[in-house]
């Protein structure tokens, strides 16, 4: 059981997280919980690192970030040894949980779950602060934002769980941001690939690692709420899913930034220097967009797309590239947006895409990039306009509450 920042923000929530829990103890389960740092607790330890200095020190930054999920595991160990069952916390290395060495954005190398198994052997309820480990090298890391979900789904494949339950502010997940269109659909069933599109996308309601995780390890992920009970969404095989629409989704992200190099040298090489050198600063790169130079020898253009809170990162790690290549100028644009369409059914369905940029020019939106996969379409637009973009989309393919449109191709 896993939940989240909100499911555990203040001391009643904390109370109720720790009855459902011990619920689950009494109808016969051995419970190992995963919960995170209290409402915006994460945010707040950011802000205090940027307080205090211009870039943080990643090492330092994971011993940071790493206390806030451990504060909620000790506290609802109190709750439930109050409610008469016996909890023991442990921080994500005292878990066994081994990451590689790279700070703030940690992976899961390895889990060493035996602390975890000897406790449930003396029956009691194991609480593990979710989003951290220890590295290779003995440090404690953490696993990037939303990665709880990650840390949950790697002891659900350790303990060979029955099921990873996913406890959240939200019934599960929807056809969209349920804040964004409040007719969006809650869905029963979502596939690995389409939840993967769908958390590369933006959709953070699951970490896409955590997604990743579950499909390489064939754990079962059921994605619910907190504050009620009944079925949320679980996420299965693709060859269990029970609907087969043309559209499952619409996501978005307004978090990005893009950075386009002018006057880059059309030769072998320039590229791979170029991503080389993001990828070793541990920039996620998503579109990229490169001009062919309609004349031989004159100079290409680059732009591409990251996280926002990767642009720093990025803008170094740029520079002694730029310099080698010669390149003429690095231009950042802060305020970038993506919108997504996400179904299995658009892989055997031509003109999607063509009603995607159809809505969003009946809008009035621009769009300034545009990338595909098999069952995704994206467009990069002006991180302003995104809410009206997902609107506009999720009505135009129909996938609201009761109007969920099935394989029938695109109107
Ligand atoms: P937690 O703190 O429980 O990990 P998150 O804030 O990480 O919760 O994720 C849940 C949030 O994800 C929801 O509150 C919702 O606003 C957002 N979200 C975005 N896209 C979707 C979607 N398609 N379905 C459900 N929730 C979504
Ligand atoms: N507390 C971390 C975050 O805010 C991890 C998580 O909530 O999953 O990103
Ligand atoms: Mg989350």
């Amino acid at each position: 059981m896993k939940f989240g920042g909100t499911s555990v923000a203040d001391a009643d929530r904390i109370k109720r997280a720790a009855r459902r829990i011990v619920a689950q103890r009494e109808a016969g389960n051995r419970v190992v919980a995963v919960l995170s740092a209290r409402g915006k607790t994460t945010d707040e330890l950011i802000a205090m690192a940027d307080e205090v200095s211009p870039h943080p020190d990643r090492r330092e930054m994971d011993m940071l970030l790493s206390t806030g999920e451990r504060i909620s595991c000790a506290l609802c160990a109190m709750a439930i040894n109050d409610l008469g069952h016996r909890a023991i916390s442990l921080t994500g290395s005292q878990a066994g949980i081994v990451t590689d060495t790279s700070h703030t954005k940690a992976r899961i190398l390895d889990v060493r779950a035996d602390r975890i198994r000897e406790a449930l052997d003396q029956d009691r309820i194991v609480l593990v602060a979710g989003f951290q480990g220890v590295s290779t090298s003995r440090d404690v890391t953490t696993l990037g934002r939303g990665g709880s979900d990650t840390t949950a789904v790697a002891l659900a494949a350790a303990m060979n769980a029955k099921v990873c339950e996913i406890y959240t502010d939200v019934r599960g997940v929807y056809s969209a941001d349920p804040r964004i269109v409040p007719d969006a659909r809650k869905l029963p069933m979502v596939s690995f690939e389409e939840m993967l599109e769908m958390a590369a996308s933006g959709a953070k309601v699951l970490q896409l690692r955590s997604v990743e995780y579950a499909r390489n390890h064939g754990v079962r992920i059921h994605c619910r709420a907190s504050f009620e009970d009944g079925p949320g969404t679980f996420v299965v095989g693709e060859e269990d899913t029970m609907e087969h629409p043309l559209i499952t989704a619409v996501t978005h992200a307004t978090d990005e930034a893009r950075i386009t190099l002018l006057g880059v040298p059309d030769r072998p090489g320039a590229a791979a220097a170029i991503f080389g050198a993001l990828a070793d600063a541990g920039c996620n790169v998503d579109t990229i967009i490169q001009n062919e130079p309609l004349e031989e020898g004159r100079d290409a253009e680059v732009s591409f797309t990251i996280p926002r809170e990767d642009l720093l990162a990025a803008e170094g790690a740029l520079q002694s590239v730029t310099g080698d290549l010669g390149i003429a100028r690095v231009d950042t644009d802060r305020e970038i947006g993506k919108v997504s369409i996400v179904g299995a059914g658009m892989r055997s369905h031509p003109g999607v895409a063509a009603k995607v940029f159809r809505v969003l020019a009946g809008e009035g939106i621009n769009i300034e990039m545009i990338s595909t996969s098999p069952i995704k379409i994206s467009c990069v637009i002006r991180s302003e306009v995104v809410p009206q973009a997902v609107r506009a989309l999720h009505d135009a393919f129909e996938l609201g509450a009761g109007t969920i449109a099935h394989d029938g191709g695109p109107r």
